[in-house]
């Protein structure tokens, strides 16, 4: 059992002697106890886990749940993965990871911890496998409309590493590296090590490039709210996060801080190790309050499985700290795509006192097509989870849209066409008078509209009947013209 799981206290009820309540009560009218089954979002994974991979079987909890192990122990090329798997996996496993790796945008980097909550019973059909491990059987073509960095954050980026594409808001990439690569990541342009295909873009922790940063910060006083973003704000040495913290709190135009970190979702047990990264965090959320500014947290969770009994204690102790964090999930086909999936993730989240912000629709990504959902299958899911629980514990589902248009509620397209898979959004107070497009993944399409996008022509005729379809919409709505993005 992992050793520093703390007891859940009791509640009102439970462990009463039965004789107490009888005594106290009309036993007549009771009704008979019914069986206390634990709700399934409150049952955290508390097992050894680890110990079914072999390389990992001696290792006790003590030591494997500490960020120093899992920082140690990441596997980065398919020898580690045979190494550390051992006949968990057939020699066919790892050559289809190996063919898959040759046609991804990231590299390989994956956490023990991940590696062991993995079922490697059916790795195939595993989410948290399916993520982290490409596998070349599973891949499919890349959509016609491809682009790579396809929310054009560059085309946004007044300086090296700050996108400012939103009025009040700007995104401060401090590091390009991760404690793990996920296949899907939006920003493979510059994310983690060079791949095959990929030459990244550098933008490494550096004191003079955010001094850049900090100065056109304070240079536009429309600005209010920096995300402090990677790569990964858990690869930040923790004088830097404190430092990156104290000098945005500093300036007098800035109001919210969030750093983006992937870390409580893959490697939580730094929360509870790494006592100077965490105190570093906890004295600049303190100095915001202070200051009567906000400063939080936002991750990253996909699955149930990724949260744990570790997790749970590690967010107790942000929780003790008055730490906020909020979630921002990505939708992805064989994933999270289920009603009961995406109910249960959002249950157990708010279970551990993360806040479910966004669930984003899989952005076009090379690569990783096999990993996209239709928007239809995104609208059908997003019924069943408003509703589930609180309000402010449902996330809002967003399309983030290709060419700058920033985030838009997935209901707020000015036309969509569920045939040809293409729908249209406009960005009024980011991009006025722009127009963009999200393409559903060909495969979620009928094979007459799949042979339909195989032609450029035939292409170019299905994008301009969505803008016409839009614009028809929009001139009903607002008796406007607009012009393509
Ligand atoms: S942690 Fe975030 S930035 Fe890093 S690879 Fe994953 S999605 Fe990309």
């Amino acid at each position: 059992m992992y050793m520093n799981h703390v007891p859940l206290p009791v509640e009102p009820g439970y462990g009463v002697p039965a004789n107490d309540i009888a005594g106290q009560f009309d036993t007549q009218h009771v009704d008979p106890p019914r069986a206390r089954t634990v709700p399934e979002h409150r049952n955290l994974r508390n097992d050894d886990f680890w110990r079914r991979i072999p390389a990992f079987a001696r290792i006790p909890a003590s030591e494997f749940h500490t960020h120093v192990f899992q920082a140690r122990h990441s596997i980065t090329n398919t020898g580690q993965l045979r190494q550390t798997l051992g006949h968990l996996a057939p020699d066919s496993f790892y050559q289809d990871i190996d063919a898959g790796l040759k046609h991804a945008p990231m590299a390989l980097r994956i956490s023990p911890y991940l590696l062991s909550l993995i079922d490697w019973a059916d790795p195939h059909s595993d989410p948290i496998r399916t993520q982290f491990l490409p596998l070349r059987s599973q891949q499919a073509p890349d959509h016609p409309m491809l682009q790579f960095d396809s929310l054009n954050e560059r085309g946004d980026s007044p300086v090296p590493g700050l996108t400012h594409r939103y009025p009040d808001k700007a995104l401060f990439i401090a590091i390009d590296s991760c404690p793990v690569y996920c296949r899907f990541c939006t920003r493979s342009y510059a994310v983690g090590n060079d791949t095959e295909g990929v030459e990244k873009l550098k933008l490494h922790a550096n004191l003079q490039r955010w001094e850049t940063m900090f100065e056109y910060i304070a240079s536009r006083p429309e600005l209010e709210d920096i995300v402090v973003s990677g790569g990964d704000t858990y690869n930040l040495r923790s004088e830097h996060l404190r430092l990156i913290g104290e000098r945005l709190l500093r300036l007098p135009n800035i109001r919210r801080i969030r750093y983006a970190t992937k870390g409580l979702a893959v490697m939580p047990q730094k929360i509870l190790t790494d006592h100077a990264w965490t105190d570093a965090l906890t004295e600049v959320v303190n100095l915001g309050r202070r200051m009567h500014k906000d400063v939080v947290v936002h991750t990253h969770f996909n699955h149930p499985h990724e949260i744990t009994q570790v997790t749970h204690d590690a967010m107790n102790r942000l929780t003790e700290r008055g730490i906020t964090v909020r979630c921002q999930t990505v939708l992805q086909r064989n994933v999270n795509d289920s009603p009961a999936t995406m109910q249960l993730l959002v249950r157990r989240l708010s279970y551990v006192n993360i806040h479910p912000y966004y669930v984003y629709f899989h952005d076009l990504a090379p690569g990783v097509e096999d990993l996209r959902t239709s928007l239809a299958a995104g609208l059908h899911l997003e019924k069943h989870v408003r509703g589930h629980t609180a309000g402010f514990n449902t996330p809002s589902f967003v399309v983030d849209t290709m060419g700058g248009g920033g985030k838009r509620d997935c209901h707020s397209f000015e036309y969509y066409n569920r045939e040809t898979g293409i729908a249209v959004f406009t960005s009024p107070s980011v991009k006025p008078g722009a127009r963009f497009l999200y393409f559903d993944p060909l495969l979620s399409l009928h094979p007459d509209a799949q042979a339909r996008w195989k032609h450029e022509a035939e292409r170019r005729v299905m994008i301009e009947e969505a803008c016409q379809g839009a614009e028809g919409s929009a001139m009903i709505r607002h008796g406007n013209t607009m012009r393509t993005h």
